[in-house]
């Protein structure tokens, strides 16, 4: 029955709404997992989910004044960094009202010929003419799209000739025993996320919509760590809430925990470039 559990894209507007403070609290100002070279990486943190970051602008290959689109902006933390370090224009999309409006009030908004700015918009259905961005990225949004097939297609379909679309996604790879399904599930329901998807589903969406394949990284064991980190964040946080919000925050840093914990949980970092 999970299997099919799928979020309609106000789901998970409204999820983000309310957990966007928290999240971006315990992940260093971003939403997304960071990266550790390996066990001995003390990097922190907000300077490992930076790296995550720059590993996805680099990427990118930008140069200066390139348009870019950033499709799931989050708090808006990625747009306003590769903006800032590769003097470029990023466009960042949410569908979370709340995080339109506070990335929208960043101060770096209208700064340096309006290098950064926010609207609240579905990846599904973007509000941009074909070709229009020399670049696009999304990181972990994709994951969260009912209709990933569709989202890739209007990734493909705004990026003009030429353009590289970079997407960052934790996925599947492998089969799961009944109980670790049960995990995953909590964690689909947590995050508002339909069925997973592994590697090649992501890669048959790009060759639909007319990408190539340049680069399929898989990070999963770099941003392992993300997971009990966060989760231990949480359990401080508790702290500060009443005692029902308490023992839903120690629900989800349990589900986070254990989710990270599946070998079979994998992260890939995957490059396309339109022809
Ligand atoms: N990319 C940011 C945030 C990742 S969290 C970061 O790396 O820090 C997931 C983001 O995807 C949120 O901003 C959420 O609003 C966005 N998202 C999920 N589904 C979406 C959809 N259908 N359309 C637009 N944005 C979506």
């Amino acid at each position: 029955m999970t299997e099919q559990y799928a979020p309609t894209a106000a789901d998970v507007g409204r999820m983000y709404d309310q957990s966007t403070g928290l999240l971006s609290e315990v992940m260093g100002g971003n939403i997304h997992l960071g990266y550790w070279r390996d066990g001995d990486d003390d990097a922190s943190v907000e300077q490992a989910t930076d790296t995550l970051t720059d590993m996805v602008a680099e990427r990118l290959a930008l140069s200066p004044g390139a348009r870019v689109l950033d499709i799931g902006c989050g708090s808006g933390k990625p747009a306003v960094r590769i903006a800032g370090t590769w003097d470029v224009h990023v466009t960042g999309i949410t569908i979370s009202a709340q995080q339109a409006q506070t990335a929208g009030a960043r101060p770096e908004v209208g700064e340096g010929n309006g290098q950064v700015s926010f609207l609240q918009a579905d990846g599904m259905d973007l509000p941009f003419p074909d070709a229009h961005f020399d670049r696009v990225y999304a990181i972990e949004s994709f994951l969260h799209m009912s209709d990933r097939a569709t989202a890739v297609a209007e990734a493909a379909r705004v990026l003009r000739p030429g353009g590289v679309l970079v997407a960052a996604n934790p996925y599947q790879q492998g089969e799961l025993t009944p109980h670790e399904a049960e995990i995953v599930a909590d964690n689909r329901k947590l995050f508002e996320i339909p069925p997973i998807g592994d590697a090649d589903e992501y890669a048959g969406h790009m060759a639909k919509a007319g990408l190539e394949i340049v680069e399929m990284l898989d990070i999963g064991e770099n941003v392992r760590r993300s997971h009990t980190v966060a989760a231990a964040l949480i359990r401080q946080a508790q702290g500060a809430g009443g005692s029902a919000f308490s023992e839903e925050l120690s629900r989800a840093a349990d589900i986070i925990e254990r989710f990270g914990e599946l070998p079979q949980i994998g992260y890939g970092l995957i490059v396309a470039r339109r022809p």
